[in-house]
């Protein structure tokens, strides 16, 4: 049962094709938070219905060539499609943006098809059994995504603002382009709107470029908000369930997360995870950073203080073992840390033994072995047993969603090169990634005030 994480998972998927799905419990402590019985059935019918829609499908042939010829057949309203597109965005983003479109395809039963034009194949395993996620390469509309955005003419937001819809529009579009990037307009977040998706809901097909974590804004819309009730009783596990159902690395990424587990992790008594993430033009190592990090790690009392040789008289023999997982695309924070606890007893006399996978100093330009080891690393972070992150970075967000972990914030200010001196990090209090563009305005603004579903992000 474990190993289907309370049957999250499916059961007639390849073992052996696919490590990762059936062995994350050999790596991993059993989650806390389980699946409703709600979810899972759900999650079964929606595999039923991606195997009838789903590529190579009469369905999906019948589908496609009516957006070929540009008219709706009668009675082929049995699927809809909601295609997602890799942008170029860092993986933590595409993952956030990826899970919000999954869930919306659960709940306005459509079937997802991912962009396999970035790698993603690499980086995932199929997560729906007897059938294919991936957007054919064959897709009709595949030589012009790219190019879509604001000004594109079936973008739903211009359509808006251009009034070729209305709420009087009855033959709806056979597309739709939903621009949910952080640079959105008002007009593309009317898509939140309980009353526009009465007319989306019948587009057979939904383009979606996002970079955002958009579940929060779906849980205001009051159509799917009894459903989101039943699906996940307790609130912020959406991405917990969702990340562990989807997301299963390929044996290559596996590869790197085990053997990096088993030599440097497994025998510890605890796992801390610190994730940094320095953005900006010069990012890279700095002192403030450093001071915040320890800062942080000791008043919270994640690390022991290094403390002076002639106090440690009675050591213990068998001293307990911390190992501290550090990411960064900077490898001086881990080699500091590094130093600290090897020229220095720890206060406590635990040993503490520090390990970074990667430190690439610049994103790299491999981009499979890039977004590969951004996995492992992700995946290794949602291993530990806590864990500090870095605001505002979607990589955090996955590992700690993923983990069920509540990270310790780190709260630095960047611009001015200083770090708020007080205090150096909070606990976030859920686990849910945030959303980070949320609508203020429109639709939603007055219910994010009043609403029990959601709250403001510590970052
Ligand atoms: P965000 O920019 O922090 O929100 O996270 P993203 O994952 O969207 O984008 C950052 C990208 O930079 C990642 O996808 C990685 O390619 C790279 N990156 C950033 N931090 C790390 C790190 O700690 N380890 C590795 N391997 N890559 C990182």
């Amino acid at each position: 049962m474990e190993k289907k994480i309370g049957g999250l998972l499916a059961t007639e998927l390849d073992e052996k094709s696919c490590l990762s799905r059936y062995h994350q419990s050999s790596l991993r402590k059993p989650s806390p938070y389980k699946p409703s019985s709600y979810l899972v059935s759900k999650l079964r019918r929606y595999e039923k219905l991606h195997k009838r829609c789903g590529p190579g499908t009469e369905a999906y042939k019948r589908a496609t060539e009516q957006l070929d010829e540009n008219q709706v057949r009668s009675s082929d309203k049995e699927c809809r499609y909601v295609v997602w597109v890799a942008t170029e965005y860092g993986l933590g983003n595409r993952i956030i943006s990826m899970a919000s479109s999954f869930l919306y395809a659960l709940l306005t039963e459509r079937i997802i098809l991912v962009d396999q034009r970035k790698d993603i194949n690499d980086i995932f395993c199929e997560p729906f059994p007897g059938t294919s996620w991936l957007l054919p390469l064959d897709f009709p509309l595949i030589g012009q995504i790219d190019s879509y955005n604001t000004d594109y003419s079936r973008c739903y937001g211009t359509m808006l603002k251009n009034h070729a819809i209305n709420s009087t529009t009855t033959i709806p579009p056979l597309h739709l382009y939903l621009h949910l990037l952080h640079d959105y307009r008002a007009e593309d977040k009317t898509f939140y709107c309980q009353e526009n998706q009465a007319f989306i809901k019948n587009v057979p097909w939904l383009v979606v470029k996002a970079n955002i974590y958009f579940v929060p804004s779906l849980w205001l819309i009051p159509s799917f908000q009894t459903k989101l009730i039943k699906l996940f009783p307790q609130k912020d596990t959406v991405f917990h369930h969702l990340s562990r159902y989807l997301l299963h690395p390929t044996n290559q990424v596996w590869g790197m997360v085990t053997r990096s587990y088993n030599a440097y992790l497994s025998k510890a008594d605890e796992i801390l995870g610190i994730q940094v993430r320095v953005f900006g033009r010069r990012a890279g190592y700095f002192q403030h950073v450093m001071d915040q990090i320890l800062d942080c790690t000791q008043r919270e009392k994640l690390l022991p203080e290094p403390a002076e040789e002639s106090q440690m008289m009675n050591i213990s023999k068998t001293p307990k073992l911390k190992a501290v997982l550090v990411t960064s695309l900077h490898p001086e924070y881990s080699d500091n840390l590094k130093s600290i606890f090897l020229e220095r007893p720890s206060s406590t006399g635990e040993m503490v033994l520090v390990y970074q996978l990667s430190g690439e100093r610049v994103q790299q330009t491999d981009k499979k072995l890039r977004d590969q080891k951004a996995l492992a690393e992700m995946y290794l972070l949602s291993l530990a047993d806590k864990l500090v992150t870095s605001t505002r970075s979607t990589f955090g967000y996955v590992a700690q969603g993923l983990g069920g972990l509540k990270p310790w914030i780190l709260l630095y200010e960047p611009r001015n090169r200083k770090a708020p001196a007080d205090p150096p990090c909070v606990r976030a209090m859920s686990m849910e990634p945030c959303f980070i563009r949320a609508p203020l305005h429109g639709c939603q603004a007055k219910t994010i005030k009043t609403t029990p579903f959601i709250k403001y992000c510590e970052d």
